[in-house]
Order: C-alpha cells, then structure tokens, then sequence
C-alpha cells in the first residue's frame, strides 16, 4: 500500500478497530506525515466444485440454487423453500472447510433435503444429478421410496395436481377395463 497523498510507501498503523465485516485502520505516512483511513473487509474463503469430468469450478450460490429451483419449478412448496433449502446446503458445504468438494456430495446434499421436501422435486432433482444411466435404476429409487408409508402418503397428497379432466378420463377408462 502506498500514500494516497505522496505515494511514499512507508507507512505506520496508527489505529485499528474492527467494524461489521472488517477492520478499519487509521495509518499515518513517514514521508508526508498526513494521515488517512483504510477499511480491509473480510472475504469468506470460497471453495472449488470437482465436476464430473474433473474440471474444477469456483462455487456459485447462484447455481445451486437455479439447480434447486428448477427441480421444484411449479411444486406446491412453501414460499422461501427453495432459498431456506440451498441456504442450507451452502452453510452445511461451508462448514465442510475444504478447497474443493466433488459435486456429487453437492447433489446428495440437496437430494437428502428434497426427498423429505417434495417427492416430485426429488425424482426431478435425482434424475438429473444422479445421471441415472437408464430408467431401471430411476424405478428402483422409486420403488426404494414407494416402499415406506409416508411417501406414499405423500405421493397421493402429489396425485390430484395432474389436470383434472385427465384424471377423470384415467378414472373413465380403468372403469371400463374393469
Ligand atoms: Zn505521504
């Protein structure tokens, strides 16, 4: 750092005090003796996604969260779900402290929060990240879901969303087999 004033670049700290997000220093200059103030911010240490093909990729909230939000597009969900969800997901990547973390933790992260969240999102959300490599392994999750009763309960919650008059007309056409 160098004097604003006379661009000597002895300078002394003649006061220090933390503000909000940072310190703010009082210094003085040795060459012209004037004084000035200089306020230093605190940045918080980012971290590097690994992608699938290796490739390193500073993390982004931004991201994450088209990610989140695209996999709940149009889902009956609580206003702030989806902000509150990848809230969460970015605190739980930062309190893992690394340099760089594998996307695939990233997606087991936001499909462990999903799943509990909205089964339609989740399946959504897994089908993309999991990059299941065909439909057998996508039925399976799906089964592994269906299996415990509050899922189900859920799904049947998820049910009547689909537009009415198809509903009716799948109704129709059941009773006619039967
Ligand atoms: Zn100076």
């Amino acid at each position: 750092m160098n004097c604003p004033y006379c661009g000597y670049s002895d300078l002394r700290v003649i006061d220090s005090r933390d503000v909000n997000d940072g310190v703010r220093r009082r210094r003085q200059c040795l060459g012209c003796d004037l004084r000035f103030t200089t306020y230093e911010r605190v940045q918080s240490v980012g971290f590097f996604v690994i992608k699938k093909d290796g490739r390193r990729e500073e993390f982004s909230k931004d991201k994450l969260l088209a990610g989140i939000g695209k996999a709940c597009e149009k889902r009956p969900l609580p206003v702030g779900s989806v902000d509150g969800l990848a809230d969460e997901v970015e605190a739980g990547l930062y309190r893992l402290g690394k340099a760089e973390i594998s996307g695939s933790i990233i997606g087991d992260m936001v499909m462990s929060r999903l799943k509990s969240l909205d089964y339609i999102a989740y399946i959504r959300f897994a089908s993309i990240y999991r990059d299941f490599s065909d439909l057998t392994d996508l039925k399976q999750e799906v089964d592994t879901l269906v299996s415990t009763g509050i899922e189900t309960a859920q799904m049947a919650d998820q049910l009547p969303l689909l537009p009415e008059v198809r509903l009716a007309t799948l109704t129709k056409r059941r009773r006619r087999r039967g």
